[in-house]
């Protein structure tokens, strides 16, 4: 009779949510408590119904017609720190919270921008490669020479707390920092050294330029032909923020006729698509979206969305809103 009580009771507060399938493996059942779960593959449509949150992957698009077919929904808890695939203006119009999931993958991202910056300044693919191929003929003094950190200049587009995060690990390194953001960081300033500049002297002196800004209507398409003009010669570009940042044509022309030194890329317009004319670009290293990456990070992204939603169905706030 008890146990009879209690489940009805358990069952009285349970809510439909969608949660996409992919994170199934990352989630522990007393984290699903309260949750009545219906996991969406990546590869099927929102479905319409009375589902009153849903955590999706950053590779789906969120808008106002999918947010039509969901009149319930209360929260749309991405699993991700960037949010831009969830068309804000219409979550806000219909009352419905949207979170990310920050702080936990700034770690993770920032040591996957390092990854890039060492593998493109030290050659890391052409050696490898090389070694692979068998065509190694033993150590020659100028073997796949590269580019000496110390004493060059870091560029930071974007200093939040992944930019920062970089900014900091350049710091032993022996790199001059230079970042350009909507706000001065005084601390980071502070710690580092860190230099406030504006976009064009950014691209001016930055011998790598490495984007850490979200993708707005402002960021969109910032690093076109003309800014990739304004870099040095010999520049590297690494981006770990999102892809159409970049215009990615504009990018393999400037590496194909020389004038870039190396692009060091987690992230792509059109993901998985990636330009073929960038794919086949000469001095890349091209990842497959893995910044945020690691076993820790995945488990606490996946903890943080559906902790929104818990709290939200609670009638709490939001631990991680986009807009506070
Ligand atoms: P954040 O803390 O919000 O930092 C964003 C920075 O961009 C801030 O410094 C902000 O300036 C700056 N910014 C925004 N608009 C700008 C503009 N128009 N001009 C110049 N600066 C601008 O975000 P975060 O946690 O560091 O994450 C950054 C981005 O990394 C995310 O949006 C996400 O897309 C991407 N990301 C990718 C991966 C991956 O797997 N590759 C993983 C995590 C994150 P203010 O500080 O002045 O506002």
């Amino acid at each position: 009779m008890h146990d009879s009580l209690l489940r009805r009771t358990f069952l009285a507060v349970s809510y439909p949510v969608l949660i996409a399938a992919e994170l199934k493996g990352l989630l522990e059942a007393d984290q699903l408590a309260t949750l009545d779960v219906t996991w969406l593959p990546a590869d099927q449509e929102i479905p319409k119904g009375d589902w009153v949150a849903i955590v999706p992957l950053l590779s789906r698009w969120v808008g106002g017609t999918q947010l039509k077919h969901l009149p319930n929904l209360r929260i749309v808890a991405n699993c991700a720190v960037g949010y831009d695939n969830v068309d804000v203006v219409a979550a806000e119009m219909r009352k419905v919270i949207v979170t990310n999931t920050p702080d936990v993958l700034t770690d993770a991202t920032a040591d996957l921008t390092w990854t890039l910056i060492l593998a493109c300044a030290r050659r890391l693919v052409e050696a490898i490669d090389l070694v692979r191929s068998g065509r190694w003929d033993g150590w020659h003094p100028e073997l796949l020479l590269g580019v000496e950190l110390r004493g060059r200049t870091l560029g930071l587009f974007g200093a939040g707390r992944i930019g920062q995060a970089v900014g900091r690990r350049a710091v032993p390194f022996g790199l001059r920092i230079i970042y350009a953001a909507r706000t001065a960081k005084p601390d980071f300033e502070r710690d580092t050294g860190a230099v406030r500049v504006d976009w064009t002297r950014l691209l001016a002196e930055s011998d790598i330029l490495s984007l850490h800004a979200p993708s707005t209507p402002e960021t969109k398409g910032i690093v076109n032909g003309d800014a990739l003009r304004c870099l040095k010669a010999g520049a590297i570009l690494v981006n770990t923020a999102r892809g159409d940042l970049i215009r990615e044509e504009a990018l393999a022309i400037a590496l194909e006729e020389g004038r870039l030194g190396a692009a060091g890329l987690d992230v792509y317009a059109d993901e998985p698509a990636i330009h073929p004319r960038l794919r086949a670009a000469p001095r890349t290293v091209l990842l497959p979206h893995i910044g945020s990456a690691t076993h820790d990070t995945r488990r606490k992204m996946a903890a943080i969305a559906v902790a929104n939603v818990q709290a939200v169905l609670k009638g709490e706030p939001p631990l991680t809103p986009v807009f506070r």
